[in-house]
Parts: structure tokens; C-alpha cells; sequence
């Protein structure tokens, strides 16, 4: 029965998923120990508002898949590798292809298919079998699996140097863990290979803001739309990825904001806009080059703002001199005069934001994009005043404030670079520890890195999922089947949980303490729901359970008693105290917690360059790296459903979520689905030069002719075993968003 609420625990939170961090209350029937409904909670960034995630995808952490103890590969199960079949690459398998026998190319699998096209075999929810992976471990108490993880690592950084270990961290997890893991990697074994999913993610921007403004943070809120007089919103689907912040979006358009939208994909939120430049894919550069070509021509730039606040003018003015709109056009697809009127509605709004997404930053020219970005609202004197700035909308729910607390190799916490000796020594003395002051190796360089000899050997894997989430997945198979030695934390049997050695069972966000900065830099607590189930242990126990077993003298008791060593290394978030966050968070930088809400607008007087200027960095247009040709004549595209995360553990173990989007699908123009034969609902096979899967074809006209959209979040149809693995060489992203594909039908029996 569903007890009336007043019989409810109310437990005040934060939404686990995307950058936006809506407020919420779970409503907890204690009788049955389980969460009864969400619902928006009143702040500044959310106003009560919650997509389908916030409101439904809660049930995932009570799911009975969940890892209750401690396990430890058999003896018998080496040499490692993925386990389940449906990523094995067995030869009788059609489904997925994300193992070997996803190389090859083309042919139809019709024994597997059913006369309507349909899989037959596919398993509810396409997750790990269990079943099939569990008889490979057996269970361990605590202390033996602690004690394994303490000794093989130190074995290795004994043996093979500390070059030899690294730590991939989550979005997922708090500022307090992510501080607790960069800080074992960093101090436990004396070098910089840690990083998360920001990699994967915003990195690029990042890269690009830290060298323009100073800062990798937004210089204002999603909510200050409100002021803008025109915003432009590109490389980003908000309604499906940032569904709240879309909501401001489409509100401050009916209060008169214009709304300018770039992107190659024809999302809802071109219905919701003034202009809509449907861009191909990776011209980017091009087209913002073109439009601050004309902002300048027109005499549209903001002369003072450059004078006063800006450096490299002229040699801005020299690159984008060569990107007339007709030469643009011919290479974006995007007509000239809808070029010039764009340029012309930007150059004369009195103040506009530009909101970007991955659609930017995951390019082998993200950074290089997102200078563009920079440079436009630069030259225009849209930053420092409300209505204005600079916003790449963050994707995990955690993904600045774990970058803010130094999960990345470049920087100690709050950006300070590793390489800068005063700031090092500060954090050696408050840390007690000597530190590397060489730049550790990223995501995707730590893949690469174990396959090359003299590589990583150990890997500490804290709630993160390479297998699915990194490019070109055949190469990340090998790679985590060759460590050394592979521990994995984490809430469920993960893809990349079949490679390890020893598999800690973690706590839901729903089952702990712990602070998350959203995209608008606001802090906020996530409050305990309810207890883990079994032997489950909460993840900062675990960091300092091994960080003592490896000769750490941490004694931490609670995360707020982290929150405070953090704070008081990262002037950034000075003042702010888990005690005064409040129901609503605050935003960071923030001079009295106690009555403020904190800094909206950042860059009101000075850029946070060390001459306080923004410094242009020009670009030109780059191709991306695989072109398609005669074999592979389509660009493939990839993201996230609205209704999915990343790679789907949580998400696609909610009932509701998994209901309402429970397949996957290739998203393709009806022409390009037509010219092959191809009808909504068929099944087709989608090949690249590295992988093939098989899934099912949505035809859409939001598509353009010539590209596809695969989203990446289903294993048995796994995205990435056809992306590229080529990076940015700044931000160091892997290309998500283009790489040359094949659609074929199937024949069907
Ligand atoms: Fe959660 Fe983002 Fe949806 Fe808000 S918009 S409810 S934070 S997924």
C-alpha cells in the first residue's frame, strides 16, 4: 500500500545525474525501506522543476543486482578478459559485436533475427549476466580484499615505479571522495596518472577557457538567461541532456531572449529558436570565424572591452579575415546571409551568452572550438556583466566540482598546476608527502599507455566504466586485459568490473554524505537516503581504508571533516562549510556563505589570467580526422537520451527509465535509411573500420543527410566499439562526435 505522506521520512537531496544538480526530497516509507517518490525542491538553479531521471531513476540502488561483498578473481580465471559473451565476440554471437569478432565487416546474421526483424535473443535491460561472470570470483571478508589491493599495488610501484599506477575517478562521486582518491594517487604513490570522465567530456573547454579566461568554471549561471538579450546555444541538445536548465532556456525565449542555435542535429530546441544553422559536423571553427568576420566588418565589436581586457586582437582579426560567410558557407552548409544575420543579431544584443556542449568540446578541434566561443564574447564585451558569459553546460552531476578538487592530472585541487613549485610545496606540506611536479597521463593516455611496454600496470578504478565509455573499445579491452592488476569499485557488476582483480561493493549516492558542485559552480549536499545493502561500504571509508594499508596516516571521521582540509587548499571555495551549504547550496566564489548566495557573474573587472587580460588564441578550420569515403560514406554521431545515463548501470536498472526507452537505436535520415532499403523498426548492421553492431533503425528527420546518431549508453550495441580514438592534442578528448560509418539492412529469415 502507498502510505500518505506525512507517514514519509523526507530526506532533502540533489538529482545524482546530470550538471544541472536540481534540488529534490525523497520521500522514504521506512516501513518497507524504500524510497516511495522525488520531488523538486525550491532553489535559485531548479525552482522545484525535475526531468524523468530526478523523478523516476532513483530505483536503480535498490536493485537485487547490487555488489553486497567483496570479491576476488579465481586463480583459475586468468588470463583476464570480458567474460559475458554478449562482449566476448563469440562467433555465434550477433549481438553487440563489442569483442574480436566485432572487426568484421558487413554480412547479414539473419539466424538470429525473427520474421518482423526483431532480436530474439535480446536480454531485458542488456546488462552484465551475472551468471555467467560471478563463478569467475569468489567472495572475500573486507580486510583480505583491502589487504590484496594494499599489496599488489605497492608491488607494482615497487617493482615497476610510480609511473606504473594509475586512478581513473568518477563524476559520480563527491567532492569529498574525489579529493580523498586524487590525493591517494597523488601522495600514496608519487605520481599524476588520475583522472575521471571530464576527459570525455568538457576537457577541451576547459583547456581552452583555463588558457582564454583564466578559469575552467562558467563565468555565469544558466539561470542569468534571464537577462541575456540573445544567447547562443550549440553543440547541445538541452532538452534530452540538461532538461531543467532547457527549461530557463525556452522560458527566457518567451520573456523576449533570442535564442541562436547551432548544431548539427535538428533537436527540439531548434523548434524553440529565433535562428537555426544547422552546422555539418566538425565546422565548427568555420562558422564562428565567419560570424566574428562579419561582427567585425559591421564595426559590431565592443572597442573599449578589447582596449581595456583583451590581448591578440589583431592577429584574431588576421585569422578570421580568410572566412568570408561564402567561403564558410561552402564548408558549414550553413547559407551566408543566415551567417551575417547572426552576426549582426549577436553584435548588436547589449548582452548575450554562449551555452555549448559536447557538441563542441568532444572534437579533435574542441579546443580550438571552444576558442572560438571565447573569442566571440570577448570581442563583443559579452562577459562580466549580467546577461553575459561563457557557459559550457557540465555533463555528471559532479563533473566540475570533482575537476575543482583535482581529479586530473594537470592540476592539484582548485586548477593549481602541478608543475607550479609554490603551489606543490603547499600541498606537500599540508599533505606530508612528497609530490610528482610532472603532469600525470589522462584517461585515454593511460589506455594507450598499457599497451606500450614500461606502461601502467596497476589501475585503481573508482566508479567509472571505460570499457563502454571510452573510444574505439576493442583497444580499451585489450588494455584492461593486460594490467597487472585491476581493482574496481563500484555499485554493480560493471563491463569493465570483468576485467578486474578485486571488486569492492560501493555505496549509491543515495546511501551517503557528501558535496556536488553543479554546472553553475553551485555546492550542494547530498544527504543519506538509507543504508548500502549487505557488506556495502561507503566509498570515502574505502579510499582511506587503503590509503592506511599503504602507509597513510589518515584519520578523516566524517566527509565534512575532508570538506574542510579541501576548502582550506582551494581559495576558490573559501568560506563554505558543510554547515552552511543549506538546503539550496551556494554558489562558489562566495565572500559570506552565511547571506549569500554566492558570485553569479565572474570577470566583472579582471580576467583570471595572471595579466588579468582574456587572451585570443585564432584558429582555422580543421577536417576531422576520418572523412568518410566510398566504404564508410556516413559520419556517425554520439550522446545521450534523455531517459539514459552514460553507461546505462544506473539508468537502465530503473524500471521506468528502461520502459520508456528500452532499445538501441540508429538515429538516421530518412533518405540515407531509404537509398539502403531501410524502414523504421528494421534491424541494420552499423560498421566503422574498428567494430560493427547491430541495433535497430529509428528514422528521423531531426538528422542530417549524411550523419547518423548512435546513442552510447547500450552494451549489446556498444557505440564506442565504432568511435575513433583520436584526441585533442590540448584537451587531450577523444572525437565522439564524428567518425565514418556504414549502415547495411540485414536480411531477415
Ligand atoms: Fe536530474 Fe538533470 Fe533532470 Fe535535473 S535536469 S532532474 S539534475 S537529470
Amino acid at each position: 500500500p502507498i502510505r500518505p505522506r506525512e507517514e514519509l521520512d523526507a530526506v532533502d537531496s540533489v538529482c545524482p545525474y546530470c550538471g544541472v544538480g536540481c534540488a529534490l526530497t525523497y520521500y522514504v516509507d521506512r516501513s518497507r525501506g524504500a524510497i516511495a517518490f522525488a520531488e523538486g525542491r525550491d532553489q535559485p538553479g531548479s525552482k522545484s522543476r525535475l526531468c524523468v531521471k530526478g523523478r523516476y531513476g532513483w530505483d536503480y540502488a535498490a536493485s537485487p543486482q547490487r555488489l553486497t561483498v567483496p570479491l576476488i578473481r579465481k586463480e583459475s580465471s586468468y588470463p583476464k578478459g570480458p567474460l559475458s559473451a554478449d562482449v566476448r565476440g563469440d562467433e555465434d554471437n550477433d549481438r553487440g559485436r563489442a569483442g574480436a569478432g566485432g572487426n568484421r565487416s558487413g554480412g547479414g546474421r539473419s539466424a538470429k533475427l525473427s520474421k518482423n526483424g526483431k532480436d530474439r535473443r535480446r536480454k531485458p535491460g542488456g546488462l552484465v549476466d551475472y551468471d555467467e561472470v560471478l563463478p569467475h570470483f569468489r567472495e572475500a571478508t573486507w580486510e583480505e580484499a583491502l589487504d590484496l589491493v594494499a599489496r599488489r599495488l605497492r608491488e607494482i610501484h615497487a617493482e615497476q615505479g610510480a609511473g606504473a599506477i594509475a586512478g581513473f575517478g568518477s563524476a559520480k562521486c563527491s567532492n569529498e571522495e574525489a579529493y580523498l582518491f586524487q590525493k591517494l594517487i597523488r601522495a600514496g604513490f608519487g605520481t599524476n596518472n588520475v583522472d575521471h570522465c571530464t576527459r570525455l567530456c568538457h576537457a577541451s573547454s576547459v583547456a581552452a577557457l583555463f588558457e582564454g579566461v583564466g578559469s575552467g568554471a562558467v563565468s555565469t549561471t544558466y539561470g542569468d538567461v534571464a537577462n541575456a538579450e540573445v544567447v547562443i546555444i550549440t553543440g547541445s541538445n538541452p532538452t534530452a541532456n540538461h532538461p531543467v536548465a532547457s527549461s530557463f532556456f525556452k522560458q527566457a525565449r518567451r520573456r523576449g531572449t533570442k535564442i541562436i542555435y547551432v548544431d548539427p542535429r535538428a533537436s527540439t530546441v531548434a523548434e524553440h529558436a529565433d535562428y537555426y544553422c544547422q552546422v555539418k559536423p566538425g565546422t565548427d571553427v568555420a562558422f564562428y570565424n565567419a560570424v566574428m568576420h562579419e561582427v567585425i566588418r559591421l564595426g559590431l565589436i565592443d572597442r573599449e572591452f578589447i582596449k581595456a581586457r583583451v590581448s591578440n586582437f589583431e592577429e584574431l582579426v588576421r585569422t578570421v579575415n580568410d572566412y568570408p560567410p561564402e567561403r564558410a558557407a561552402q564548408i558549414t552548409g550553413v547559407d551566408a546571409d543566415l551567417i551575417r544575420t547572426v552576426a549582426r543579431v549577436w553584435g548588436e544584443a547589449k548582452a548575450g551568452v554562449i551555452y555549448w556542449g559536447m557538441g563542441i568540446s568532444q572534437h579533435t578541434t574542441g579546443t580550438d572550438n571552444a576558442r572560438c566561443l571565447i573569442a566571440l564574447c570577448s570581442i563583443t564585451g559579452n562577459v562580466g556583466r549580467p546577461g553575459t558569459g561563457l557557459h559550457p553546460l557540465r555533463g555528471q552531476n559532479n563533473v566540475q566540482g570533482a575537476s575543482d578538487a583535482g581529479l586530473i592530472p594537470m592540476f592539484l585541487p582548485d586548477y593549481q598546476g602541478v608543475d607550479r613549485e609554490a603551489a606543490r610545496r603547499r600541498f606537500e606540506e599540508a599533505w606530508g608527502a612528497e609530490l610528482d611536479p610532472n603532469r600525470g597521463l589522462t584517461v585515454t593516455e593511460i589506455i594507450g599507455s598499457v599497451l606500450k611496454p614500461g606502461g601502467v600496470r596497476g589501475m585503481y578504478m573508482l566508479g567509472e566504466n571505460p570499457f563502454l565509455s571510452d573510444p574505439n573499445i576493442n583497444k580499451v579491452r585489450k588494455a584492461l586485459s593486460q594490467l597487472d592488476f585491476l581493482v574496481v569499485q563500484d555499485i554493480f557488476l560493471t563491463e569493465t568490473a570483468e576485467f578486474a582483480d578485486v571488486i569492492l561493493p560501493a555505496s549509491s549516492y543515495l546511501e551517503k554524505e557528501g558535496s556536488y558542485t553543479n554546472t553553475d559552480r553551485r555546492v550542494q549536499l547530498g544527504r543519506k537516503v538509507m543504508d548500502p545493502p549487505g557488506q556495502a561500504r561507503v566509498d570515502w571509508e574505502i579510499i582511506q581504508d587503503i590509503a592506511q594499508r599503504i602507509g597513510l596516516e589518515w584519520s578523516y571521521s566524517s566527509p565534512s571533516e575532508v570538506f574542510d582540509e579541501m576548502v582550506a587548499l582551494m581559495p576558490s571555495y573559501a568560506n563554505l562549510r558543510h554547515a552552511n551549504l543549506g538546503l539550496t547550496g551556494k554558489l562558489y566564489p562566495n565572500e559570506d556563505p552565511e547571506h549569500s548566495d554566492g558570485t553569479v557573474v565572474l570577470f566583472d573587472e579582471r580576467f583570471n589570467t595572471d595579466d588579468g587580460l582574456a587572451h585570443l588564441v585564432p584558429a582555422h578550420w580543421l577536417p576531422a580526422k576520418e572523412l568518410p569515403d566510398a566504404e564508410y560514406p556516413l559520419v556517425l554521431n554520439t550522446g545521450r537520451l534523455l531517459e539514459h545515463w552514460h553507461t546505462g548501470s544506473m539508468t537502465r536498472r530503473s524500471f521506468a527509465l528502461d520502459a520508456i526507452s528500452p532499445i538501441a537505436e540508429v538515429y538516421m535520415h530518412p533518405k540515407d535509411a531509404a537509398d539502403r532499403g531501410l524502414s523504421h523498426g528494421q534491424m541494420a548492421r552499423v560498421r566503422s573500420r574498428r567494430g560493427a553492431i547491430t541495433l535497430q533503425v529509428r528514422v528521423s528527420h531531426r538528422e542530417q543527410l549524411g550523419n547518423c546518431f548512435i546513442p552510447f549508453h547500450f552494451r549489446e550495441a556498444a557505440a564506442n566499439l565504432l568511435t575513433i580514438d583520436e584526441i585533442d592534442p590540448y584537451g587531450k578528448i577523444p572525437e565522439f562526435k564524428f567518425c565514418a560509418i556504414q549502415v547495411e539492412a540485414l536480411s531477415v529469415e
